[in-house]
């Protein structure tokens, strides 16, 4: 689960922390007011949604050379004047896809006088099996291409979860971010307190990019990027409650109703699939023969007739959906029961688009038959392959 940038701060904040004052708003109306509170001369509105390469954003409804999602005013009316023209209107950044976000908050916040932009993340870092920081002296908004063309000068410091950040830890991200004097000292104790936060709140990621070093040399968060584990989330009521629905995809949190693992993609063949392995599979040979996975679905092992449904409909509503792939391996579950599901599933929500059904495993004859007597429009298939070509085939067919 992700929150905005304004949450990621209030909570990095109670752990100690610096981050600048800010105030974050709904409506432009508000905008004077939340300024008014914050010192000046300097006021940042920052567009408040869940992608990350704001700064580089444009708007779809404002000219081209219009400014970004993240701007820097120098009066109160320039404050209201950018607020006005980023709420409600949409940002499509590096991130977010070529659809983009509609921007519905905003962040009011405090100008810092930057004197270097740093990168530091805390993630899960697999290969060594612990939390690790990573960090480098080139942040800012162009982070990808250093990772890109220079990715020496990223530094990576794993930590040991039975000691947490020691001194000696501290003082090599020091080292690496070139920081000295006050931003040294800055942080030593900075790093700790992100690691407590990273650990005790269950993220996955937590992502600040830039850390900077002001002109006073001290060092405060700019930006904060947070992930949490969804299976942790039980622990934490208090994130839970920042969670904001209308960032996430409005088919995904229907899946999550029907406890379906399912993950929203941009390509046209939907996929209705048992097992995360064979989900892959399906999603890996429909590339193979040249068309795009409109999804990754996964209905479990014990998918029962309503599951089936519910998966049917999710991926139907789908405007992209140019046709679908049912790709099942009866174990537990039987051929029989899923073709009775895909079949009440067709009948209930309609067919609009080819679809190809490759059933194999249990009763699978007894599921077979049952699809070629329902008399519908099913195109059958004998094998993995066989129902990639032919759900290809129907779909560049079709268009
Ligand atoms: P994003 O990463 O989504 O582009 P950031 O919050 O990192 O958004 O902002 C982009 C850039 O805007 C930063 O790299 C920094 O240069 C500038 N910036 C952001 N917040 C402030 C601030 N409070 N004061 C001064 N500059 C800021
Ligand atoms: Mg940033």
């Amino acid at each position: 689960m992700n929150i905005h940038e304004y949450q990621a701060k209030a909570v990095l904040k109670e752990y100690g922390a610096p981050v600048a004052e800010g105030v974050a708003i709904f409506s432009a109306d508000e905008a004077a007011a939340a300024a008014r509170k914050l010192p000046g001369p300097l006021w940042v509105v920052k567009s408040q949604i869940h992608a990350g390469g704001r700064g580089k954003g444009k708007f779809k409804e404002l000219p081209a050379d219009a400014k970004g999602g993240v701007r820097l005013s120098f009066s109160l009316e320039d404050v209201v004047k950018n607020a006005r023209e980023m709420l409600g209107h949409t940002l499509v950044t590096a991130q977010t896809g070529p659809a983009g976000k509609v921007v519905n908050r905003l962040y009011i916040e405090d100008g810092a006088d930057i004197e270097r932009e740093l990168y530091l993340s805390i993630l899960v870092d697999r290969s060594v099996g612990r939390p690790a920081f990573v960090v480098s002296t080139e942040g800012g908004m162009d982070i990808e291409a250093v990772a890109e063309h220079t990715p020496e000068k990223i530094v990576t410091v794993a930590i040991d979860p039975d000691t947490g950040v020691t001194e000696a830890d501290a003082a090599r991200l020091c080292d690496a971010l070139e920081l000295e004097g006050a931003a040294r000292a800055d942080g030593m104790t900075l790093f700790p307190i992100l690691y407590k936060a990273f650990m005790e709140k269950d993220m996955s990621l937590l992502e600040i990019n830039p850390l900077i070093v002001m002109k006073d040399g001290r060092l405060r968060v700019l930006d904060a990027k947070v992930s949490f584990d969804g299976n942790a989330l039980f622990r934490h009521p208090e994130i839970v409650a920042l969670r904001d629905i209308t960032e996430e995809d409005e088919k995904e949190i229907e899946a999550s109703k029907y406890d379906l693992a399912y993950v929203a993609l941009d390509g046209n063949i939907g996929c209705m699939v048992n097992g995360a392995g064979l989900a892959m599979a399906t999603m890996d040979i429909i590339k193979l023969y040249g068309a795009e996975p409109a999804n990754f679905l996964d209905v479990g092992g014990g998918a029962s007739k309503e599951k089936v449904t519910a998966a049917f409909k999710i991926i139907t509503s789908d405007p992209n959906v140019k046709g679908i792939l049912v790709n099942i391996f009866g174990g537990i579950m039987r051929c029989d029961v899923i073709a009775e599901g895909v079949l009440a599933a067709v009948r209930e929500v309609g067919l609009q688009v080819p679809l190809v059904v490759r059933l194999e495993g249990t009763n699978v004859e007894l599921g077979k038959k049952i699809i070629a007597e329902s008399g519908l429009n099913v195109i059958a298939a004998d094998d993995l392959d066989d129902a990639a070509k032919k759900i290809v085939a129907a779909v560049k067919g079709a268009a």
